[in-house]
């Protein structure tokens, strides 16, 4: 009987493969940096033969470091950054440029004029907002610049595919060309409603359709892999994208469950369930994981999450790791009535101000840095929970548990105060690599491994919750005082 699923989880900075056993726990990981290729300020971008020898250095590191015989795994799944775009020769399998990050800004002066003529129509098919963030722009931006690429496109010799995708092609010898409804949620070429890729759009952006992967359920059939990557030809079971699959690896899968994710900023899902829903408040729509039809989710994020922190150690240097900031938070009762608004990139939802800046406010003559530590943390709280009222308000339920992973899920102060001013419990599992688990959940389920959604709830006993304890009173004061300072920060209060 087969042991192990193993996890390809390709990330921003680094690939790596994660191998769980049937009760969902880790049995070890194997860990690859790859380059990061920045050409021109706000240019980002990664060479996909660095993506695909990384995740193969984990894979082996991952193995090794288990004792786990690759005959002694049942399945793969993959889980990856996405939006970033790897287009390449369908032949030679070459790519005829370097993958384009989805962090990558070359593409936003036309984004930002297409939002403006044809904003609504791409929010109504796609559930997104125009911005060069998702794959459309960066495809088009492939076939405008290397040379002969849209002939070549149109001709049938070119495709495109995210990290997903491209992984699923080398992994198979290129035999599947492939992605899942959470990826192809993300191209901005994809209609949500209809879950076909959408021929408007791709007129929009000039993208051949036959460049285009098929489309599949999270959990489904990408085919085997060649012996010669993997030790033995091994199916390929599932793909998602890393939000959602962090989605379902807290087994969020009914509607009004949500999950945020503390990394260098924050990101949202609450899944909507069978409902596609329209935002009032700028989120976005998106698909979720499934080994059917999929559903919905909202999904919003904050720019600056425990970036927060690592500007206090980095640039300002008063606290000296990460993890002072719990002891230097909690070592005073509050802060003294100083706000921290760290709109260092602008502000996101619900506010969507570029312009500000950040700002700290109420600072008196005893205020000192344990009151400034406080408030960072307590800023990334309210960020979270101004996103978690717009949800709220979207699909009008309140919620009432909060799932969280990532760096900063670690620091017990941020959760005890995430839980205090959102009022609903805070749960961080005892797996913290969730995305990861979501791949391995989603092709353990597709391959039998694992029997059903009841089993895996099962293994993920052992979560930390944080219960909220603040008065009704405090907390509506605190938000009063955050609302006040965020109305100094935005560039334009009025809006
Ligand atoms: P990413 O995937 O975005 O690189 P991670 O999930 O690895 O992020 O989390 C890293 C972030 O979490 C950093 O911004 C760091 O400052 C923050 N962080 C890590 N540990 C703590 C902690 N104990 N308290 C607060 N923030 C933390």
């Amino acid at each position: 009987m087969k042991k192990y699923i193993a996890a390809m989880d390709q990330g921003t900075t680094s690939s790596r493969t994660i191998l769980f056993d049937r009760r969902g726990r880790m049995v070890s990981c194997g860990q690859a940096g790859f380059r990061q290729i920045y050409p021109q300020p706000g240019w980002v971008e990664h060479d996909p033969e660095d993506l695909f020898s990384s995740q193969m250095k984990s894979w082996e590191e991952a193995l090794r470091l288990g004792g786990v015989r690759p005959e002694e795994i049942e399945a793969i799944g993959i889980a990856n950054q996405r939006e970033t775009a790897v287009v390449w020769d369908k032949f030679t399998g070459k790519p005829v440029y370097n993958a384009i990050v989805w962090q990558c800004r070359r593409t936003a002066a036309q984004c930002e004029q297409l939002q403006k003529t044809h904003g609504r129509q791409i929010y109504e098919r796609t559930g997104l907002r125009t911005d060069a963030y998702f794959s459309a722009s960066k495809i088009a931006w492939i076939l405008d610049h290397v040379p002969f690429a849209r002939t070549r496109a149109e001709n049938g010799e070119l495709l495109f595919g995210t990290v997903d995708t491209y992984l699923i092609w080398r992994l198979t010898g290129g035999r599947v060309h492939a992605t899942d409804y959470t990826n192809a949620s993300r191209t901005m070429l994809f209609n949500v409603h209809t879950l076909c890729w959408d021929d408007d759009l791709l007129r929009l952006f000039r993208v051949p359709r036959c460049m285009l992967p098929k489309v599949l359920p999270s959990g489904s059939d990408y085919g085997v892999t060649l012996p010669a990557f993997t030790g033995v030809s091994l199916p390929v079971c599932a793909a998602v994208g890393d939000q959602q699959g962090a989605l379902f690896g807290h087994l969020c899968v009914r509607a009004g469950e949500a999950k945020n994710t503390y990394g260098t900023g924050c990101f949202l899902l609450m899944n909507t369930g069978s409902e596609a829903v329209e935002s009032k408040n700028g989120l976005l729509t998106t698909l979720t994981a499934s080994l059917t039809k999929p559903g919905y989710a909202l999904e919003g994020s904050v720019f600056i999450g425990g970036a927060v922190v690592q500007w206090l150690r980095d640039e300002m240097k008063v606290i000296s790791s990460a993890q002072e900031s719990e002891t230097l938070a909690f070592s005073v009762p509050d802060t003294g009535g100083v706000y921290f608004v760290p709109a260092f990139v602008g502000l996101g939802a619900p506010h969507w101000d570029s312009g500000c800046r950040g700002t700290i406010c109420g600072i008196t003559r005893g205020t000192g840095r344990a009151q400034i530590v406080r408030a960072a943390l307590e800023s990334i709280a309210y960020q979270v929970s101004d996103v978690v009222r717009c949800m709220e308000r979207d699909v009008r339920l309140s919620i009432e548990k909060l799932s969280v992973d990532g760096g900063a899920s670690a620091n017990r102060f941020l959760m005890q105060f995430q839980a205090d001013i959102l009022g609903a419990e805070v749960c961080r599992p005892a797996v913290s690599e969730t995305t990861a688990l979501g791949a391995a959940y989603l092709a353990g389920l597709t391959s039998g491994f694992y029997r059903d959604l009841e089993q895996l709830k099962e293994n993920a006993a052992g979560a930390e919750c944080y219960r909220p304890e603040m008065s009704d009173a405090l907390r509506a004061e605190n938000l009063r005082g955050w609302e006040s300072a965020l109305g100094r920060a935005l560039f334009s209060p009025e809006k």
